[in-house]
């Protein structure tokens, strides 16, 4: 279903949901950088600049305590933390890419077991999508199938017209909840023309092509060329909205202390360092293998998908420039 929004509706809303106690998160200026933050006021966001960090951190934190512990004498005392009271949230302005990976990692998060910490902020969140107008060199969303005002992942999507304001469409059945909760913020379907989307320059790759190649070349003399860069900072699994790897570690003394849960990357040569002493993957070349394996081929024979939506993150972040596009361009062309 399509209704209208204008920026003036769009902004009193936010304001009433946030003066109401709802967490409203947003791309927000945050010491000098773009990031998708909790408002306090809606003319805080900022609807024109895809933020440094993606927008996983809402569900999946970049840090927290999952537990805590205290031992007195012999008895140890253990307070988890509850899931339930992570707070209802509302996630405005996010962009295509960030809100495709999404269900991704609905997927990793509630396969072999069920992570309630992902799961429930996940639950209690509408996602609120917006379409790009502008794109950079390092956008290639269009290449992995995706575009700039693809609404997978979002339970309503926004795209700004001409002479301002929203088309908003509904995906989803929090979507249509959200618009009957609000629908006096809303009027019917407007007939202003959508304002031109953004062009993200990559060609299409042949994915399977990707795939076909991967899939026989674990060992491969390419590897060495691809990876010989990689520092290892592990920047782009940071960046990217799909990358989810985690360690949960226990941090105090014997006596007192949490267990958190915190993000981690394959990049990092510990990564894969097992208590022997024996690391798998003890060069650099071969955890960026991993990398792009991962991506383009373990988690498509897992879920039929890539775990990449092309929103160039790493690529602009990356220290030593390397480009995944680049590299992945390259391997559809073996
Ligand atoms: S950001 Fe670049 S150097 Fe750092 S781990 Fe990723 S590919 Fe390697
Ligand atoms: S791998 Fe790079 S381009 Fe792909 S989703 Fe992650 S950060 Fe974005």
């Amino acid at each position: 279903m399509q209704n209208f929004i204008s920026e003036q509706n769009l902004n009193t809303l936010l304001d009433k949901l946030i003066a109401a106690g709802k967490r409203v998160v947003a791309p927000r200026l945050t010491a000098g950088t773009v990031l998708y933050e909790p408002l306090q006021k809606a003319e805080q966001m900022v609807h024109d600049e895809l933020p440094r960090r993606s927008a996983k951190e809402t569900f999946f934190p970049v840090c927290e305590d999952i537990m805590s512990y205290e031992k007195e004498g012999q008895q140890v005392r253990l307070t988890d933390i509850d899931p339930n009271s992570f707070p209802e949230t509302i996630l405005v302005g996010v962009r295509p890419c960030d809100a495709a990976a999404v269900p991704v990692l609905d997927a990793v998060f509630s396969w072999d077991y069920r992570d309630e910490f992902f799961l429930k902020r996940r639950d209690k969140t509408t996602i609120i999508g917006l379409a790009c107008t502008t794109a950079d060199d390092a956008c290639f969303c269009t290449a992995l199938g995706l575009s700039p005002a693809d609404p997978k992942g979002s339970d309503l999507f926004l795209t700004p017209v001409e002479g301002g304001g929203y088309t908003c469409e509904t995906f989803t059945e929090k979507g249509e909840q959200f618009i009957a909760s609000h629908g006096s913020f809303f009027s019917g379907q407007s007939d202003a023309k959508t304002l031109p989307l953004a062009q993200p320059q990559t060609d299409k790759f042949d994915l399977k092509k990707v795939k076909a190649w991967l899939d026989e070349h674990f060992e491969d003399p390419a590897w060495d060329s691809i990876a010989t860069r990689c520092v290892g900072c592990g920047a782009c699994a940071f960046v990217c909205p799909a990358c989810h790897c985690f360690d949960i570690v226990d941090e105090g003394t014997e006596k007192k202390g949490k267990r958190r849960k915190s993000w981690d990357a394959c990049g990092f040569w510990k990564f894969t360092h097992h208590a022997s002493g024996h690391n798998p993957r003890d060069q650099q070349p071969k955890r960026y293998r991993n990398r792009i394996m991962h991506k383009f081929k373990y988690y498509d024979d897992k879920f039929g998908q890539t775990l990449c939506t092309g929103c160039g993150r790493c690529i602009r972040i990356c220290p030593v420039g390397i480009d995944i596009a680049a590299i992945v361009e390259e391997i559809s062309k073996k």
